[in-house]
């Protein structure tokens, strides 16, 4: 038995087999005296089974966001079988070169000429051309799409993972996570908790290859990992898990039940998303609405930018399987650790304060607005409310509305239909919105305080840092007074304020934020039901001036 001790980011008990995430290959070795034969047919092989993948692609595409979405895979596999495509890689395999070799040689020869050519379709073809290229160089080289191959599910050990590579995981494999790196505020960590999977995170040299495939029970809550574990640790982890099991159930009674306190305080408790497909836990968890929906992460499982349609596709699904429950969509949102190579933004030395957000949608409008589009004609479908993030001054809020303003009449020209009771709402997730809230209140119907970056810039705490540990504290009086601040400015100006950020969650605030008047808390769907138990519990009227003295006093822990 072997013990793993990491940090525990996402609560709940799982056992299952190590398995090691597969990161693609980027090298290719190049061969000039390859047999054609053996290469062609590998080539062949390859093909074929890059036209399957897509196909199954194509039809979950339909399956989630509609024909429009498919038709990016459909494409994709007519670029695999177009015929100069192939013969050109012929012409190489025959000369002698490797298949994969050819493949990549063929992709940069025909991506330089799409993006040469005058027409604009024809240059988004380049993108095309190298992602399917990318596929069958994947398949040959034996990297794995989606970076599971295994049939049964898996406690997934890796170093760390991107957004974009979380995003595009086969989530119905993954039973737990361990990560070397990482941080409890990290897009992974927020995804497991998403999902309701139990998460690990800054293990660090712990996890060795020669483990892979191996019986483990990671434990989300303590942050412990058991390899291979004794009789006695196996009883006590199980046992656990049956208790666990066994809390939810009882939290199921709450179904149905309000969210309001023993004085008579009603709180908002709605639910943060990342694609269309949560949805389903959300409605299973009784969340009032959805309070983020990071939308980035449409992108982000993209191979290039997802057209107006496809993502019309996606939100009015979104807003249309809510039935009407408010839905708040936040505008592209990457930048810092969320990197998309097709945006091809310039290296930064200090990306989290770089261009990221509504700064990439204010100085690249053609993107922003293709968005905006989407999600007002998405707005006929629902209760939407739209929110920017990442705001640090009024000039910027302006800027966006007026191009909400340009999309409606564009919409309106066209015949378009659209809501004409959308929301418009800001992220507060820097110390200078929140120092301004008096001032942007008047601009906007809401705010929402992103806690994982307000805390980041207050603190100037980098939040991916696992080593800053007990640095990166979003209970510090500084990021609790600018809550409160915010939250005053939202009232006396007669908007609404929520919480989206991770510490919404955190039950040892809630009478806190009971007690500041926070109208809203937007949480991972599983976290719905024991706020609501919290909420239920709480008498604000008992513990307000206690703890509202205690934010403005409190000397103690600064
Ligand atoms: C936040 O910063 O608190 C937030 C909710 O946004 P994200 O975590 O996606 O940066
Ligand atoms: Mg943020």
């Amino acid at each position: 038995m072997i013990t793993i001790q990491g940090k525990g980011v996402s609560a709940g008990v799982a056992a299952g087999p190590l398995y090691f995430y597969q990161r693609a290959k980027s090298e290719i070795t190049r061969v000039t005296d390859a047999d054609y034969e053996t290469e062609w047919k590998r080539f062949r092989d390859a093909q074929a089974k890059a036209m399957e993948q897509l196909g199954a692609l194509a039809e979950k595409a339909r399956a989630e966001a509609g024909d429009e979405a498919a038709l990016l895979f459909e494409t994709h596999q007519l670029m695999a079988e177009d015929l100069d495509y192939e013969e050109a890689i012929e012409e190489a395999v025959r000369g002698g070169v490797n298949c994969e070799a050819a493949v990549a040689d063929v992709r940069d020869q025909f991506a330089e000429m799409f993006a040469q050519m005058d027409d604009a379709y024809m240059q988004a073809r380049s993108a095309d051309v190298k992602d399917v290229s990318d596929r069958i160089i994947g398949i040959l080289t034996g990297a794995v799409q989606g970076g599971i191959d295994s049939d049964m599910p898996v406690i997934l050990a890796a170093d760390d993972l991107a957004p974009s590579e979380t995003v595009q995981l086969d989530k119905s494999k993954i039973l737990g996570f361990i990560t070397e790196g990482g941080s409890g505020s990290s897009h992974t960590a927020i995804l497991a908790r998403t999902m309701g999977i139990p998460a690990i995170i800054g293990v660090g040299g712990q996890l060795k290859a020669e483990y892979a495939g191996r019986e483990i029970i990671v434990d989300g809550g303590t942050g412990t990992a058991v390899l291979e574990p004794d009789a006695d640790t196996r009883a006590h982890l199980m046992k656990k898990q049956e208790e666990q099991r066994k809390l939810r159930e009882m939290l199921e009674q709450l179904k149905g039940k309000e969210n309001v306190t023993k004085d008579g305080h009603g709180i908002r408790i709605y639910c943060n998303i990342g694609n269309p497909e949560d949805v389903h836990t959300v409605l299973a968890n009784d969340g009032g609405g959805i309070g983020l929906f990071r939308s980035e992460f449409l992108y982000l499982g993209c191979d290039d930018y997802p057209s107006e349609d496809y993502q019309f596709e996606a939100y009015k699904k979104v807003l249309s399987d809510m039935g009407g429950k408010e839905v708040v969509i936040r505008t592209l949102d990457i930048g810092a650790d969320k990197q998309i190579g097709y945006f091809n933004l310039p290296h930064e030395e200090n990306p989290a304060m770089g261009n990221r957000a509504l700064r990439i949608c204010l100085n690249r409008p053609d993107i922003f607005r293709t968005q905006l589009r989407a999600l007002y004609r998405a707005s006929a479908f629902g209760k939407l409310c739209i929110m920017f993030p990442m705001v640090a001054s009024v000039w910027e809020v302006r800027e966006a509305k007026k191009l909400c303003e340009q999309v409606k009449k564009e919409l309106d020209a066209e015949g378009i239909a659209y809501s004409h009771d959308v929301q418009i709402g800001i992220m507060i997730e820097t110390p200078a919105a929140a120092v301004i809230s008096d001032r942007l209140a008047k601009e906007v119907d809401f705010f929402s305080c992103g806690t994982n970056d307000l805390t980041q810039y207050t603190l100037a705490c980098d939040r991916q840092n696992n080593d800053l540990g007990r640095f990166f504290d979003p209970h510090h009086p500084a990021v609790l007074r600018l809550l409160k601040l915010v939250a005053d400015n939202a009232h006396k100006n007669g908007i609404w304020v929520g919480i989206c950020g991770e510490l919404g969650a955190d039950l040892q605030l809630t009478e806190t934020f009971l007690s500041i008047g926070i109208d809203e808390l937007s949480v991972s769907p599983r976290a719905v039901l024991p706020l609501r138990q919290k909420v239920r519990e709480t008498n604000v009227a008992q513990v307000r001036d206690k703890l509202l003295g205690d934010l403005l006093n409190d000397q103690t822990s600064i």
